[in-house]
This record gives C-alpha cells, structure tokens and sequence, in this order.
C-alpha cells in the first residue's frame, strides 16, 4: 500500500558546507513536513548496514567511509506522493545530470557526495526511518 512519507539524509558535505539549513527550507517549501528528524553521525558500520544493497557495487567502501566522515541530519517527511515527488525535488544521483532547481543540483558536489538521500520506495521508506527513528519501527 502507498504510504505518504519518505525518508532523507542530509548528507555529510552538505552539513559540513553548512547547507543544511537551505536544504530544509526547499524541502518544507515544497510541502513535506517533518515528521522526525535528528543530527548524528553514522560509524563506517552502519553506514555499510544502511547502504547493504549497494554491497557488491564498486563504489561500496568509498561510499561507507564518506558517510561516516562527518555529521549528517537523518529526517522523516510527509507529503503526498512522498518518496516520488522527493525524488523529483532531489534530483538525478549524479549532479551533473541533475534538474536545474533540484537540490543535488544547487548543493551536491559529485555523484558521491551528493547533499541529500531520498528513499526510493514506500518499503524502503519505511526500512530506513526505522533504522534512525525508534518509535517507527514496524512489527514483523
Ligand atoms: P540515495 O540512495 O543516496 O538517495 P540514489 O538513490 O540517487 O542515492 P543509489 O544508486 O541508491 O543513488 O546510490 C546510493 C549512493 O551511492 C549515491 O547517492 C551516491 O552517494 C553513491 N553512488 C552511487 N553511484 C555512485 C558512483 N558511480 N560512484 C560513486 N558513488 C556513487
Ligand atoms: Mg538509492
């Protein structure tokens, strides 16, 4: 069943850069709200747990040692069509092949460190505000 939230990161080279605060008034501008959210910093292992679908991807142990290299904002939000439209306001994994607009576009520095995580689907959606969010953890 479609749910209506998605989960995001702000990630380390936009928290470092100080775009954190920008990056939340484009989010809520364009209607989501927050329904969780929290600083932290993730360990290379629980970035390796976080990112486990990409194990086999060569990019897989840079990816873990740059999510762990800093302060993040891990967030849960709400809005119609979550995990679609943020998808859409996010834009394409690779900054350079991103919308004009989009936040990977306006923020990310390359397709690694790429300012933002949006889940992309209700299940995972549900998985990742789960892995950061105590009190949304699903049973069974
Ligand atoms: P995310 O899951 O973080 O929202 P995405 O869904 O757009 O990003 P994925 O294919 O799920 O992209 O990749 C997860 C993350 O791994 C990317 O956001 C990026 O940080 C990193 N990544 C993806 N492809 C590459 C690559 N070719 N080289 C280096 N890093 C990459
Ligand atoms: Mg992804």
């Amino acid at each position: 069943m479609a749910t209506n939230r998605t989960f995001t990161m702000i990630k380390p080279d936009a928290f470092e850069a100080g775009n954190s605060g920008a990056i939340l008034k484009m989010i809520e501008e364009a209607g989501f709200k927050i329904v969780a959210m929290k600083a932290t910093q993730l360990t290379s292992e629980l970035a390796g747990k976080f990112y486990a679908v990409h194990a086999e991807r060569p990019f897989y142990a840079d990816l873990c040692a740059y999510m762990s290299s800093g302060p993040i904002i891990a967030a849960i939000l709400e809005k119609d069509n979550a995990v679609e439209d943020f998808r859409k306001l996010i834009g394409a994994t690779n900054p350079a092949d991103a919308a004009e607009g989009t936040i990977r576009k306006i923020f990310a520095k390359s397709i690694e460190a790429n300012a933002v995580h949006g889940s992309d689907s209700d299940e995972n959606a549900a998985i990742e505000g789960a892995f950061y969010f105590s009190e949304f953890e699903r049973v069974g």
